[in-house]
């Protein structure tokens, strides 16, 4: 007998809602400083680079590069087991440089993929409520 395992799901917070309301909407967002219109990823609640508590957040490309990646290929949640082997990456977005963030690389075979390859978003529903952002190959 197989048992669908249920995804794990998000659990936002006042500095995280916006990032999970905008990929609800096919929107990659991200935190961006409302004094000096610096990026960061993941949202904290302070800017690294000017120290302000005024942050906002905006839609960026959904453009990115792969930076490093691994390929996982032990379940450490029972959802994962039937999905293995998968890609987590790292992935620099064009925006601002150092901005990254961690995702799947998906709809390619894993062999090919490789560091430096551009990559756009996709989203990935996980329930009625929540989707991820995950990246595939670009289309050229
Ligand atoms: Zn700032």
């Amino acid at each position: 007998m197989t048992e669908t395992v249920p995804p794990v799901i998000p659990a936002p917070n006042k500095l995280t809602q916006f990032f999970w309301d905008g990929a609800r909407e096919g929107k990659l967002v991200i935190q961006r400083c409302n004094n000096c219109q610096t990026y960061q990823h993941p949202p904290e609640p302070v800017c690294h680079h000017c120290l302000s508590f005024d942050l906002g957040s905006g839609e960026v490309s959904g453009q990115a590069t792969i930076y490093s990646f691994e390929i996982a290929t032990q379940a450490f949640h029972p959802y994962f087991a039937d999905k293995l082997p998968f890609c987590i990456a790292v992935v620099d977005l064009p925006e601002q440089a150092g901005l990254k963030m961690i995702t799947n690389i998906v709809d390619t075979p894993l062999e090919d993929i490789s560091v430096g390859q551009a990559v756009e978003v996709t989203f990935r529903e996980l329930d009625s409520e929540f989707s991820l952002p995950v990246f595939r190959p670009a289309a050229s």
